[in-house]
């Protein structure tokens, strides 16, 4: 038995036995202070996804290190400022076969949107003392990986810059459709990259548009479709003030009489269409992310299957040829 085993044991922590965690590399850290509040917390961590790894995991898979953090698009980092915080939360789950990415809310509970990244489609890795990951992908898309804690800052970078580098000498390479693959929430198979049903059980998902043209006639509409709850809050808040403020201009333009009324009616309009414009936009962006579910599935899919029945050398679902 090994340390982490040990150690895991001693204050009572029991990871689910049907996954091949690689205990020794998830529990670096055995001694010293505040190791067994990082331990437990790791563990609360783990519980919320296992339910859904145990149905991901393939044979031969071994899971390396899992960590909270952010994930974001290089550019959303400026477009949305703080709230990319609030929206990217992510389980990463590092494996020797590629890196499963979990969006969770809040409370570290998985919600909807799943991708997987081979180690094969990354060209550039740059880890930093922060615990900051920035990378590039095969076909240019660029993420930020950050808003790890405590010890994960430094062995989230370590260990998958060793997965990298590892898969980089023994050439696996899977096709993918797009760097950064979509997973069905409902089903987990890849869903290909600008298809919006799922070949495997018949889920349907919105584009990116037509959530777009829901915040479009409405703002925050789209946001709250996607489940974005507390952002699609404010954004209807913000909105609902801009309405008593600008309807209060409009009114005391309409009170001077004459011209200014009509002035103050277009400016208020303007004003108005430039909300939903902007909303709108966001929406689509947020959009492009992954997959938003759009009503049940054609086939409810098995929620225990499939266990460990994968091949390695063969990711299942792999994209038409
Ligand atoms: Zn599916």
């Amino acid at each position: 038995m090994s340390n982490a085993t040990d150690k895991l044991e001693e204050l009572g922590i029991q990871l689910d036995s049907q996954l091949p965690y690689d205990v020794d590399r998830m529990f670096p850290k055995l001694q010293g202070w505040g190791v067994k509040g990082a331990i437990k917390q790791k563990h609360k961590v783990l519980q919320k996804v296992e339910p859904l790894l145990k149905r991901m995991v393939l044979r031969d898979e071994k899971i390396l290190y899992v960590a909270k953090g952010i994930q974001v698009k290089f550019s959303e980092q400026y477009f949305l400022g703080i709230w990319a915080n609030l929206i990217n939360q992510t389980v990463f789950v590092l494996t020797n076969l590629r890196l499963i990415m979990l969006h969770v809310d809040g409370s570290g509970n998985p919600h909807n949107m799943y991708w997987v990244i081979y180690y094969s489609q990354i060209t550039t890795f740059k880890g930093s003392w922060t615990g900051q990951v920035k990378l590039k992908l095969e076909d240019g898309l660029k993420l930020v990986f950050s808003g790890f804690k405590g010890d994960d800052r430094k062995q989230m970078p370590t260990i998958f810059q060793e997965c990298v580098e590892v898969y980089r000498q023994q050439g696996f390479n899977p096709q993918v459709t797009q760097s950064r693959e979509n997973l069905c929430p409902n089903c987990l198979a890849v869903v290909p990259k600008g298809q919006y049903q799922c070949g495997e059980c018949g889920q349907n998902f919105y584009t990116p548009s037509s959530l777009a043209g829901r915040s479009l006639i409405f703002p925050s509409w789209g946001d709250f479709m996607m489940g974005h709850t507390v952002l699609a809050c404010v954004e209807l808040l913000g909105y609902v003030a801009s309405w008593f403020f600008l309807v209060a201009f409009a009114m005391a333009g309409f009170r001077e009489g004459g011209i200014e009324g009509l002035v103050a009616t277009c400016i208020f309009l303007f004003f108005i269409a430039i909300e939903h414009v902007i909303d709108s936009a966001l929406t689509f962006f947020i959009a492009k992310k992954g997959l938003t579910p759009k009503g049940k599935p054609a086939q409810v899919a098995a929620t225990e299957a499939p266990v460990l029945t994968g091949d390695a050398s063969n990711p299942y679902n792999p994209p038409p040829v």
